[in-house]
């Protein structure tokens, strides 16, 4: 098992306190953030099954503070799978705004990401009727 700095996101082979590499009190910094801020945290994170599950909780979660670091993911990401975990986080949070950034990813350029955009629009009522009728659902 790896630990990692959640500021440089260095590497080490065991857990360690300060990070030797930035400096940062590794301890403290986990003892002051709730779980939704640890979660939104890892969505930074390099091994990419991290941040997917991530995603997954904080959809579970729906906690709006997860909408931006969700829309920023999917923005930067070049992995599908983790652009696609984002996508699906952000239908079951389901703001106004989390609703409006998924309404301009119907020209994601990733088939699989478009597909649960979709998939995600059709089943909300919320969906407004001309995107509905303009993406065929
Ligand atoms: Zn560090």
């Amino acid at each position: 098992m790896r630990f990692y700095c959640p500021r440089c996101w260095r590497d080490f082979a065991k857990d360690v306190t300060i990070c030797p590499h930035c400096g940062l009190d590794i301890r403290e910094f986990w003892k002051s953030r709730d779980y939704v801020e640890k979660l939104i945290i890892a969505l930074e994170h390099p091994e990419k099954e991290t941040p997917i599950r991530a995603a997954w909780l904080l959809g579970q979660l729906k906690d709006s503070r997860a909408v931006l670091p969700l829309i920023e993911l999917v923005k930067k990401t070049e992995d599908v799978y983790i652009a696609r975990a984002a996508v699906q986080a952000l239908g079951e949070i389901d703001t106004p705004e989390a609703r409006q950034f998924l309404g301009t990813l119907v020209q994601h350029q990733a088939k699989m990401v478009r597909d649960e955009v979709d998939r995600i629009l059709a089943k909300n009522e919320n969906t407004p009727k001309h995107l509905k009728k303009r993406r065929g659902l």
